[in-house]
């Protein structure tokens, strides 16, 4: 968050953020699922300006050995952000930022994952950032959520996220990069079908009020996400259903 946000304007003289959306909508998503050959599983998915892409592994023996757990699968997750996905070149290689996004990220899938169906095994979640324009954990999230259920990895119900924060003054839905870098919060959070929480960070100040208000819309956000996320799910595999030979 930058000291100099008092001198951004974010809102138009109708509301409208400065991307025309109104603060409880999320930007355009669009998916593709099943991109990658050699992958278990993948999705490819684009969010505003956001453009990432899933693959998953496994279940496949874990290596090292000494990593492997007697009763379940391990699940690993990798966070990559490209060094062209941002304006000023990215480092490459891992940082503290990806490290930690990789940490709270595999934690957001520990809930659903069934890992005790694959003792010794991992699985393993690749992320990659293509182009970045703030939201690319929760982007990242919900491409990793799809590319898992194309891996037929059994899972209790698909994960969401998206984040919300506070712009001059009001809570809106799914910051653009003007918003994150210039806004007051930024609050990034993942969510089950059955909407249990999964994922909550935040960076910025809210009072306990606009917390409250926060977490009420950024549900709303996940449960948009969630919708789209089904009609891709459709999309891929609906297709394959002869529902006319579907036994009653
Ligand atoms: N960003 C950047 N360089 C970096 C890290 C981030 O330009 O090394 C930009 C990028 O557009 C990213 C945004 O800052 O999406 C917000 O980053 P943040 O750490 O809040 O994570 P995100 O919102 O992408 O999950």
């Amino acid at each position: 968050m930058s000291s100099n946000q008092n001198d951004v304007v974010f809102f138009d003289e109708n509301g409208l953020r400065t991307d025309g959306r109104k603060p409880d909508e999320i930007r355009p998503m669009k998916i593709k699922i099943g991109v990658l050959s050699r992958a278990n599983g993948s999705c490819y998915l684009e969010w505003g300006a956001n453009k990432v892409l899933a693959a998953v592994y496994g279940p496949r023996e874990a290596h090292p050995k000494r990593t492997q757990r007697a009763g379940q699968a391990i699940i690993r997750y990798r966070y990559n952000m490209q060094s062209f996905s941002v304006e000023d070149r990215a480092r490459p290689g891992p940082s503290r930022r990806s490290s930690e996004i990789s940490k709270v990220s595999r934690e957001a899938f520990e809930p659903v994952i069934i890992s005790d169906a694959y003792p010794k095994a991992a699985i393993d979640i690749f992320v990659e950032v293509l182009q970045a324009d703030a939201g690319t954990r929760t982007a990242a999230i919900n491409a990793a959520s799809l590319a898992l259920v194309d891996a037929g990895i059994p899972i209790r119900g698909l994960v969401s996220a998206c984040a919300v924060g506070k712009v001059g003054g009001k809570i809106v839905l799914d910051l653009n990069k003007p918003e994150d870098n210039y806004g007051e919060a930024d609050l990034p959070i993942a969510m089950t079908e059955d909407g249990k929480i999964t994922l909550v960070q935040m960076d910025g100040n809210l009072s306990p009020s606009e917390f409250e208000e926060a977490m009420e819309l950024v549900q709303k956000g996940c449960r948009q996400v969630l919708e789209i996320q089904k009609a891709a799910l459709m999309e891929k595999f609906a297709a394959n259903i002869d529902f006319d030979e579907t036994v009653a």
